[in-house]
């Protein structure tokens, strides 16, 4: 048995910035490490788009692969080209996984990245 609160202190301090979506990328929750990595307050992105993240640089195919990924219910993986709400750019080494209702639907996307640029 494992407690909400167990679980709701875990993703607060995983160190890789999380965030949880509805289906359309409107995001429901963010973590304390997707606050410190992106520089915005978790009010300033609740109820916007992922897409805010975006440096408008990573090119359209890749979003397109990454949402036929997702929404055939798959993980995807790879790398955009994000921007702080400072405007200063990172490299973002993604994770998108689907998060399934008990009816078998698409409810929820959960995203995890962090900042790879220093290693490139
Ligand atoms: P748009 O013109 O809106 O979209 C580009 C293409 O993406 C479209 O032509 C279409 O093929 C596809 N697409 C976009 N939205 C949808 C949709 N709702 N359903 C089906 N296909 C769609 N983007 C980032 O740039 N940085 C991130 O860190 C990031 N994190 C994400 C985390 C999660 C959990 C999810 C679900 C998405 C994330 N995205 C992220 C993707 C983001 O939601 C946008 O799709 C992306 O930024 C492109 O937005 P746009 O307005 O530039 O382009």
């Amino acid at each position: 048995f494992l407690p909400p609160k167990l679980f709701l202190e875990t993703v607060e301090q995983a160190p890789v910035a999380i965030s949880i979506t509805d289906p359309a990328a409107r995001i429901l929750y963010v973590n304390q490490a997707f606050e410190s990595l992106t520089g915005y307050h978790r009010d300033e992105v609740i109820g916007h788009n992922e897409s805010m993240l975006s440096s408008r640089s990573t090119p359209i195919r890749i979003y397109q692969e990454l949402w036929e990924t997702i929404q055939a219910r798959q993980v995807w993986q790879g790398t955009l080209v994000n921007h702080k709400k400072n405007k200063e750019e990172y490299l973002a080494e993604l994770v998108i996984s689907p998060v399934l209702t008990a009816k078998g639907e698409i409810g929820y996307y959960l995203g995890m990245h962090r900042d790879i640029t220093a290693v490139h």
